[in-house]
């Protein structure tokens, strides 16, 4: 199986995914589980890095179903048929694979609902007698959430929420600048460039996590890095896994028109109010008060830091979400 498949060149996110869901036939049926979405929309922004747990270990295709079993938090897998356990095969596996994932410094991941090996969410957990009792993680995502505790997970099925879909998106963008600005730009300078481009999208997710965290920037310099990057990039992260709402948006909106009220006239300003307030209302999705805001922020003399809010353009346009929420 190949290491890496890259379904565009691009500088975009690197993102793991269930092998089946690119449209590989691993599954064991001997069946792929194509996700439109992933391959022709968001594969023209990202590299894929396809992974297949139950191939990679050795398993074969077509091959007997798999289920979890047992303890809740420390399922076994097994082999419906056979009754064999893969369960220490597949860790030990997992451990080394993960080295690999480690060196390609991944920004994301996206699973196979429902999974025993790759699930993320709600996967059906059986007792010994052969009855579902409990749901959780398959063996795969729970090794990757212990080796990369940071990393935006999420699961195709999800992603077919506009919400989710938008805030899984956003988070995998937002990882790879935090991810770049370590490599290329680490310390004190540019932790507060980071925070600074960040703070209306940090604001639309969680206020509070954005008046936490810049309490912690204030402490760049006198903090010792490794500390501060740590508690730093668990907020952020914990911080963007809040959903963002209509009211946070709208609120973000209006502080953002405060920049034009010198520069607005009356008719301008309250064309504005009112995109905003239909969007809080529901009544328009997001793209619209925000592509009226971003036109006149260009045509004005705004502080250069409004310019450079990640919040303005946190992905590419063509993927189209905030049409959808
Ligand atoms: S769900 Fe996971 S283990 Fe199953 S075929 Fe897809 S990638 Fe392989």
């Amino acid at each position: 199986m190949n290491d890496k498949q890259t379904t565009a060149e691009t500088n975009g996110p690197r993102l793991g995914v269930s092998s089946c869901l690119l449209g590989q036939k691993v599954r064991y049926d001997g069946q792929h589980q194509l996700d439109r979405y992933l391959v022709r929309t968001l594969g023209q922004f990202v590299e894929w890095v396809s992974v297949c747990p139950e191939v990679e270990m050795g398993l074969p295709i077509p091959r007997p179903s798999l289920r979890l079993v047992g303890d809740p938090e420390t399922p076994r897998l097994i082999e419906l048929k056979t009754g064999n356990d893969y369960t220490e095969r597949m860790q030990d596996w997992a451990r080394e694979r993960l080295e690999q994932l480690a060196e390609l410094d991944l920004h994301g991941f996206v699973f196979k609902r429902g999974s025993p090996s790759s699930g993320l969410f709600r996967v059906k957990i059986y007792t010994e007698a052969g009855m579902p009792s409990h749901k959780g993680a398959g063996m795969f995502p729970r090794e990757v959430m212990r080796r990369f505790p940071l990393l935006p997970l999420e699961e195709d099925g999800r992603l077919h929420d506009p919400k989710l879909r938008e805030n899984f998106i956003d988070r995998i963008f937002v990882y790879q600048r935090w991810r770049e600005m370590l490599r290329h730009d680490p310390g004190p300078g540019g932790l507060v460039q980071f925070h600074t481009a960040h703070k209306l999208t940090l604001m639309a997710h969680s206020p509070q996590h954005y008046r936490d965290m810049g309490r912690l920037v204030a402490q760049a310099g006198v903090l010792p890095w490794d500390e501060l990057v740590d508690r730093y990039g668990r907020q952020l992260m914990e911080g963007l896994r809040v959903l963002a709402t209509p009211g946070r948006h709208a609120n973000v909106l209006q502080h953002l028109q405060g920049f034009l009220k010198e520069h607005l006239d009356s008719a301008d300003k309250a064309e504005l109010l009112e995109l905003i307030e239909e969007y809080r209302k529901g009544m328009l999705p997001l793209i619209v008060p925000l592509t009226l805001l971003r036109h006149h922020l260009r045509r004005h003399d705004v502080p250069e830091w409004v310019h450079q809010q990640v919040y303005l353009h946190p992905y590419p346009r063509e993927l189209m979400l905030r049409n959808h929420v």
